[in-house]
């Protein structure tokens, strides 16, 4: 970080007030002759984040957090000093001279505006060119009104297969620039680059603060292509763009979220367009993920609640179990569930001429999720049997069980609420209830302390179940490899091209490798929590990939490691390739001409 000048610091400084700072970020409320908000670095739901904008400074009086505007950003939007200094400025029109800035806020700033500016060629693309009328026809249809689709800055990405390539060439830009946001891939052995967009909506996502951080792209219906790739489609992960973390809309919708007190969770970029359109402003979508708790942690600066929206159809067991789980786990965070008519999804119900006020209704009717677990389990088992009573307790004290069973004062009067609920939705009484999950605690305890036995020796001593060829531990390289990997995620798009799983002697390691390929391969972030959905019948493994995952995170120079692992990988094949070799020479099974093309290979693999 360069020096940073005193008078800079005080400018930048006396340019922000800490009020409108912080109420870029939350919702602050007037409270005397200071202000209040919900404190955004502890798990709360009352304003114990006090803001004065006498003496320009916070403080939590739950958590501590204090200082100046510099440190509620350095803190909010986890960056360094250099960062923040950076975004306080750009807030107050202050422009900074290049050596004032670190390389890494270059590099943003960089990643900032190649967005801006692939951003404004697809949205020029959609509203005037002739190779998108197919693609205005597709949006006509969508009944998605102009104003909306620029307040959105919906786009055209053109079925020729390099015209984002050649736009970029035109002005200049390189395309390494694009190539690391994953707008154009480079095409084998150095002939250049193509878009990796191609026939597609494009759909900006944009950060809290607005700002176009990464695409999603629709191929469009009729297209040739797409029968050919998925139908929807995401730019790069980068420092400012996590599929698994950003919601789509939610600079938008976060006040009037703040205003209804709950934001709901849709699952299309359309179906967040269409709400707002429509007036209901308080909708914002997951990135073809379930709402997971690094969601949570986001949404709680702005609502208390959320109210997820399922098709009727989709509203599997699976979805609301993983719904019910998520509530367990987060203290002072209400989840809904709201389910449409009919199977419609939200845009088609939105077009109606009632759609609107349907919606509205809907949303307000939601249930809670432990309600909606209940009612979907009735209407699965008729509860009039012993057993069907059972199963249905059961399924949900299951996943209460899981939470811890000495909780905070918080998940206590949660968890007497829901037994007390559960008990009288089943005619049972509450004692009986409160048994059952003491017997499912028991039986959790058991299952952890087996899966934490085989998966403590997992580091050390084969899985009892899958013990590698040779009898051993796993192989040192195969697990620090995997340690680096959980650690570090962006790193797995190297791994698939350099590491074949087939390579590791592990079995229960190849399967935590195979499964981050195959998140990889589909566009989704190859991170634990996914690992974790796809592991659903390893617990073991699950436990295990945490436990290597702490152990990576404690390695430094992770990148280093990664190249020399990489290298050992490559090393270990050659062997196996020169010996393959040896043998077939001494097997006599081949001519004198392709035993002299073998010795050739041989030396070659040696040298
Ligand atoms: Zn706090």
């Amino acid at each position: 970080m360069p020096p940073v000048s005193v008078e800079l610091k005080r400018s930048v400084k006396a340019a922000n007030d800490i009020v409108d700072v912080v109420s870029a970020y939350i919702t602050v409320t007037p409270n005397g002759k200071t202000f209040k908000a919900v404190c955004p670095f502890h798990d709360d739901t009352r304003p114990s984040l006090q803001i004065d904008r006498h003496y320009q400074n916070f403080r939590c009086w739950a958590c501590d957090a204090h200082g100046d505007a510099f440190d509620f950003v350095m803190k909010f939007e986890k960056v360094q000093f250099g960062e923040a200094l950076r975004l306080l400025a750009e807030r107050a029109h202050i422009v900074l001279a290049p050596e004032q800035c670190s390389p890494e806020d270059l590099a943003r700033a960089r990643l900032i505006q190649v967005m801006r500016w692939a951003e404004e060629q697809y949205s020029h693309c959609l509203l005037e060119s002739q190779l998108a009328s197919a693609a205005r026809q597709y949006i006509g249809s969508r009944k998605l009104s102009g104003a909306f689709v620029r307040q959105f800055g919906l786009g055209f990405a053109p079925v020729t297969g390099d015209w984002l390539v050649r736009l970029a060439n035109q002005e200049g830009i390189a395309p390494e620039r694009l190539l690391e946001v994953g707008l154009i891939a480079a095409r084998d052995g150095n002939r250049g680059f193509y878009d990796r967009f191609r026939d597609r909506v494009m759909f900006p996502i944009r950060d809290i603060r607005g700002r176009t951080v990464g695409f999603g792209g629709r191929v469009l219906p009729d297209s040739p292509l797409s029968v050919r790739g998925p139908k929807y489609y995401n730019s790069s992960d980068t420092p400012l763009f996590n599929k698994s973390e950003l919601l789509y809309g939610l600079d938008l919708a976060r006040h009037p979220g703040a205003s209804a007190g709950f934001l709901a969770v849709v699952e299309g970029y359309t179906d967040v367009m269409m709400a707002h359109q429509c007036g209901v402003a308080n909708v914002v979508a997951t990135m073809g993920t379930a709402l997971n708790a690094r969601h949570v942690a986001q949404l709680r600066r702005y609502v208390p609640k959320v109210v997820l929206v399922f098709d009727s159809d989709d509203a599997g067991d699976s979805a609301s179990s993983r719904a019910l789980e998520l509530f367990w786990s987060q203290n002072d965070f209400e989840i809904g569930i709201a389910t449409l008519p009919d199977g419609a999804d939200p845009c088609d119900l939105l077009s109606q001429p009632d759609g609107p006020d349907q919606f509205r209704q809907q949303l307000q009717n939601h249930k809670s999720v432990l309600d909606y677990k209940i009612d979907a389990m009735l209407a699965k088992y008729s509860a009039h049997s012993i057993e069907d009573t059972k199963r249905i307790v059961d399924s949900v004290l299951a996943v209460m069980a899981l939470a811890p069973s000495i909780p905070s004062a918080a998940a206590q009067v949660k968890q007497e609420l829901a037994i007390s609920r559960l008990a009288h939705r089943l005619n049972l009484r509450q004692e009986t209830v409160w048994a059952r999950l003491g017997e499912l605690r028991t039986e959790q305890r058991r299952r952890d302390a087996n899966s934490h036995r085989s998966s403590s020796s997992f580091t050390q001593a084969p899985l009892t179940q899958t013990p590698p060829p040779a009898g051993g531990p796993p192989p040192a390289i195969e697990r620090q490899l995997l340690e680096i990997l959980l650690a570090e995620p962006t790193l797995v798009a190297e791994a698939v091209a350099s590491v074949d799983p087939a390579r590791l002697t592990h079995t229960g390691l190849r399967r935590v490798l195979t499964e981050l390929y195959a998140l990889h391969n589909v566009g989704e972030r190859p991170d634990l929590d996914a690992l974790r959905v796809r592991l659903i019948d390893r617990p073991d493994l699950a436990a295990a990939a945490l436990r290597l995952q702490d152990v990576g995170r404690q390695i430094p120079e992770r990148h280093e490691w990664f190249a020399k692992i990489v290298r050992r990988f490559a090393e270990q094949r050659a062997e196996v390739e020169k010996r393959r070799l040896k043998d077939q020479l001494a097997g006599g099974a081949v001519d004198e001409h392709a035993a002299v093309e073998l010795l050739r290979r041989i030396q070659a693999g040696s040298a």
